[in-house]
């Protein structure tokens, strides 16, 4: 039985892979309180819960909040979500760096300023046996990151303890990659050095590639992959995205891919009016409104379609509900 913010529940149903609740940066909120973008967690979460309610009238169950270190994870403010909504939502920890750790990591560790022990693995494997902080809630997702800097000395850290963390816990391993240097392959090599067998990884952000033949060597070393920026069009279009997902299927690969937009129900950083003009389609909607009628309308078929919201995110789970 998968863990969720609100506990254990029988089964995720359909799922989107990649979201986030909330991006929030903690050391604004403590000093300018008072910015427009602030911070009101009933009000905030109020918001969050409607726009979840919501998409569980559109036939989703479950989000991954894939929001972990980094990005300013809060999960007494999911929490609260999760009291206000039917959808289930799956906690993630890890941390989102593309470069440098944040010095309470980089100054700690072998070959560091102060040395010691390397804690971050040590952080990971507490938030999904023990709970996060003191919400009780625990983690059932490790994340890491390489971006187009490729795999730097602190990207490399946390997959180290990311990969440590998994084969002490069980719990799938979710990436952010960048496609257009063909990062996942990369982020592959290092997780199965490591010992983790990359059907438990999933490539996260494949779907901005449009490179069968990228993408399917990722499929061939045995991850998933994320067709999970939906909306994001300015890196790769509906059409784009969409006829690489309707390939993928049609050539027998819809039982290794997954789903998401990438979305923040609220997100300090985003200036909601720029985003909605740029990204009108940038919503935790786009799925079920526009992109799997358009799937349909390729061929591909409702079994797929099963396999990549429901079948999938179920196997991907099943290793770490222990
Ligand atoms: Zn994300």
């Amino acid at each position: 039985m998968p863990e969720t913010v609100a506990g254990r529940v029988r089964d995720l149903g359909a799922t989107l892979m990649h979201e986030h609740v909330f991006g929030l940066s903690p050391e604004i909120l403590w000093n300018w309180p008072d910015v427009p973008e602030g911070w009101d967690l009933e009000r905030r979460a109020g918001e969050a819960a409607a726009r979840l309610e919501s998409l569980k009238d559109h036939g989703i169950d479950t989000i991954v909040d894939l929001t972990v270190v980094g990005l300013g994870r809060f999960v007494p403010a999911v929490q609260r979500v999760a009291e206000l909504t039917r959808v289930n939502i799956v906690a993630a920890t890890g941390l989102y760096t593309y470069d440098a750790l944040p010095p309470y990591f980089g100054n700690r560790g072998p070959g560091s300023l102060f040395g010691g022990p390397d804690r971050l693995a040590e952080f990971f494997v507490r938030d999904i046996a023990e709970g996060i902080g003191r919400t009780g809630v625990k983690a059932a997702i490790l994340k890491c990151a390489s971006d187009h800097l490729g795999m730097t000395a602190g990207c490399e850290r946390v997959f180290r303890a990311v990969a440590e963390a998994h084969l002490e816990t069980g719990a799938p391993i979710s990436t952010h990659s960048h496609s257009a240097s063909r990062g996942g392959l990369a982020q592959q090599e290092l997780l199965a050095s490591l010992g983790v067998d990359l059907t438990s990884v999933i490539i996260g952000h494949a779907g901005d590639s449009t490179d069968l033949g990228y993408l399917q060597d990722l499929l061939r070393n045995g991850s998933y992959l994320g067709m999970d920026r939906f909306g994001i069009e300015t890196i790769s279009s509906f059409e784009s995205r969409v006829a690489t997902v309707a390939a993928l299927a049609e050539r027998g690969h819809a039982g290794r891919m997954v789903l998401g937009h990438d979305s923040y129900c609220f997100n300090d950083r985003f200036d909601p009016d720029v985003v909605r003009r740029r990204h009108p389609n940038y919503h935790l909607l786009h799925i079920s409104r526009d992109v799997l009628p358009e799937l349909r309308r390729r061929g591909v078929t409702e079994e797929q379609i099963h396999q990549m919201l429901v079948g999938n995110p179920r196997t991907i789970f099943a290793g770490s509900a222990k």
